[in-house]
C-alpha cells in the first residue's frame, strides 16, 4: 500500500541529526549534525566526540572540571557541528544548511560562517544566562554574516511525531 504521507526535508535531515546524536560517548550531552547542500543531498553529518585516535575510555577526556583545563571534555571534544563540516566529503557548502540539536556554540559559529554554510535549523538551545549572552553573540555574527537561522519547530511541514519516535529510540 502506498503511504500518504512523507517525511519533509526538514525532518528528514533532522532525524539524520538526531540519529547521528545517538554515537556520541558524552554521557551528559549528546548532540548531532547533519549538513544538506542546496539540492537537499546530505553532505556531512557529525556528532560530538573527541578528535580521531584520542580514547574513549581515558576519563579525562570526559570529565566536567570546567576549573581545570585538563580534566575538562570542553578542552577535548569536537562538536558535532564542526564534525559534520570536517566529515564533508565537497568542499562546497553554498546554499547549504545545517541542521542540528543544539543551536550552535560561539565556535561552532564561526567553523559555519567561515566555511560558507548559508542557513542553521536548530532542534533546542541552551537556557540560562551565559547561554543568552552567548546565544546574542552567535546572533550577531550569523546576522552580519547573512547566515539565516530558524528552529525547526517554525518551519511548515516539520513532523514532531517523527523526531519524538526517532528519539524515543534512545536506550
Ligand atoms: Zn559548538
Amino acid at each position: 500500500m502506498k503511504k500518504e504521507s512523507y517525511l519533509s526535508w526538514p525532518s528528514y535531515f533532522m532525524s539524520i541529526a538526531v540519529l547521528s546524536a545517538f554515537r556520541s560517548k558524552d554521557a551528559k550531552t549528546q548532540n548531532g549534525a547533519c549538513i544538506a547542500d542546496k539540492n537537499n543531498k546530505v553532505i556531512g553529518i557529525g556528532y560530538n566526540g573527541l578528535p580521531t585516535g584520542c580514547d574513549d575510555n581515558d576519563p579525562d577526556f570526559w570529565a566536567d572540571n570546567d576549573d581545570d583545563v585538563l580534566q575538562s571534555k570542553h578542552t577535548y571534544v569536537v562538536h558535532a557541528e564542526q564534525n559534520a563540516i570536517y566529515n564533508c566529503m565537497l568542499n562546497d557548502f553554498e546554499g547549504s544548511t545545517i541542521y542540528a540539536t543544539q543551536f550552535p556554540c560561539h565556535s561552532c559559529a564561526q567553523a559555519i560562517i567561515q566555511v560558507g554554510i548559508s542557513k542553521v535549523v536548530y532542534l533546542r538551545r541552551k537556557e540560562g544566562d551565559n547561554h543568552e549572552k552567548y546565544f546574542q553573540a552567535v546572533c550577531k555574527m550569523f546576522d552580519q554574516a547573512g547566515v539565516y537561522y530558524q528552529q525547526i519547530e517554525d518551519i511548515e511541514g516539520f513532523d514532531q511525531q517523527f523526531l519524538d519516535g526517532i528519539v524515543n529510540l534512545a536506550p
